[in-house]
C-alpha cells in the first residue's frame, strides 16, 4: 500500500521521495501561494468543487494566474486512484508563484525586453499522504480547546484586504504557533478571538456552534476563511429542517450554545468537549450533528457552487 502519492499538473504521477522543489520556489521562500487540504475517501477526494472553487478565489486573491481547474480536477483525480480506496487519505493541492529566478526584474529576458517570457510558471502539484493518528481521537472523543487572541479586529478583512484574510494561503507559521501553544497548555486545539471579543475561527478549522435547532457560524466579513466542511453542513442541516445562519458570535455564546464544532475538511466534526478549562458534556443531537457533517460531505462532491 503506497503512503505517499505525488501527481504534478501534467498529470505525471512522481516519485513522492524525489526532489521536486527549486531552493528559490517563492512558496518556501515567503509562503506566497495558496492551498487547498482535501479528504480523500474510497478513492474520491471529497468535495472537490468546492475545493477547487476555493483554491481559484484564493489565486485571486493573491493575483496568481487563473488556476487551469481542469487540469487540478485531473489531477486530484489520478492521485486519489493512485491512493486507493482502502483507506483515508490527506490530499493537499499546492499552488506557489513559481520560482524568484523566473520573477520579472530578476530574470534576464527583461531587461532585453522579453516580458512574455518573464512570467514565472507557478508551481503546482498534489500531495496526498496518509490521515494523522489525533484525526480519529478528535473524531470519536471530540476536542479539548483553548481560546487564543488573534489579535486583529472583525474589521480588518475589508479595511485591509491585503491581510488576505479570506484566502488559504502557504503562510501558516503563525496558525501552527498557536497550536503548538495551546498543546503546552494541555489542548488540542485553538479557537482565535478577534479584538471585539469575537469567534472567528480555530487555525485549521471552522467554528460551528449548534443552539435547539439552529446552527451558527460567524460570516467570513469578520476575518475567516469560508470553510467547504461548515458550506456542506449547513446545506444538508437546511434539508433536514435545521436553521442554519452567519453572525457575529461572542464567546459569551460558546459557552451558553448546546454544543460547539470545530469542523474541517480531514477531521470533519470535532466537538469542543472542555473549552478554556469548562467542561462541555455532549447535547442529545451530537451524533445527528456527525452524521449530517458526513452525508454533506458525501452530497457536496461535484456540486460546483463556490
Ligand atoms: N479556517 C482555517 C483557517 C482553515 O485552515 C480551515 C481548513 O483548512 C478551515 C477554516 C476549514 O475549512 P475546510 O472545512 O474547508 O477544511
Amino acid at each position: 500500500m503506497v503512503d505517499r502519492v505525488l501527481v504534478t499538473l501534467d498529470g505525471a504521477v512522481r516519485d513522492a521521495d524525489a526532489p521536486l522543489l527549486f531552493a528559490d520556489d517563492i512558496g518556501v521562500l515567503r509562503g506566497d501561494g495558496v492551498f487547498e487540504t482535501v479528504l480523500v475517501r474510497s478513492g474520491k477526494a471529497c468535495a472537490i468543487e468546492h475545493h477547487l472553487g476555493r483554491l481559484r478565489h484564493s489565486a485571486q486573491a493573491l493575483d496568481l494566474p487563473e488556476p487551469e481547474l481542469a487540469r487540478w480536477r485531473e489531477a486530484v483525480e489520478t492521485a486519489a486512484k493512485e491512493w486507493g480506496s482502502e483507506r483515508e487519505g490527506v490530499l493537499r493541492m499546492v499552488l506557489t508563484r513559481g520560482r524568484d529566478s523566473e520573477m520579472p526584474g530578476v530574470k534576464d529576458s527583461v531587461t532585453s525586453g522579453d516580458l512574455a517570457a518573464a512570467v514565472p510558471v507557478p508551481t503546482a502539484y498534489v500531495l496526498v499522504l496518509p490521515v494523522g493518528a489525533r484525526v480519529a481521537k478528535a473524531r470519536a472523543e471530540g476536542i479539548k480547546v483553548v481560546s487564543l487572541a488573534r489579535g486583529i479586529s472583525i474589521d480588518l478583512a475589508q479595511a485591509a484586504p491585503w491581510q488576505l484574510l479570506g484566502a488559504k494561503t502557504l503562510s501558516y507559521a503563525t496558525n501552527m504557533a498557536a497550536l503548538r501553544f495551546a498543546q503546552r497548555m494541555g489542548a488540542d486545539d485553538v479557537i482565535f478571538t478577534s479584538n471585539e471579543n469575537r469567534v472567528l475561527e480555530g487555525p485549521r478549522s471552522t467554528v460551528v456552534i449548534a443552539r435547539d435547532k439552529q446552527l451558527l457560524t460567524p460570516p467570513a466579513k469578520n476575518g475567516v476563511l469560508p470553510g467547504v466542511t461548515q458550506r456542506a453542513l449547513y446545506a444538508e442541516a437546511e434539508r433536514a429542517g435545521w436553521e442554519c445562519g452567519y453572525k457575529s458570535l461572542f464567546t459569551a455564546d460558546l459557552l451558553t450554545c448546546d454544543s460547539v464544532w470545530l469542523l474541517s475538511s480531514i477531521t470533519l466534526a470535532a466537538r469542543v468537549n472542555s473549552l478554556d478549562g469548562l467542561r462541555m458534556s455532549a447535547p442529545d443531537n451530537a451524533e445527528e450533528i456527525i452524521e449530517l457533517v458526513d452525508r454533506g460531505i458525501e452530497r457536496a462532491g461535484s456540486v460546483r457552487d463556490w
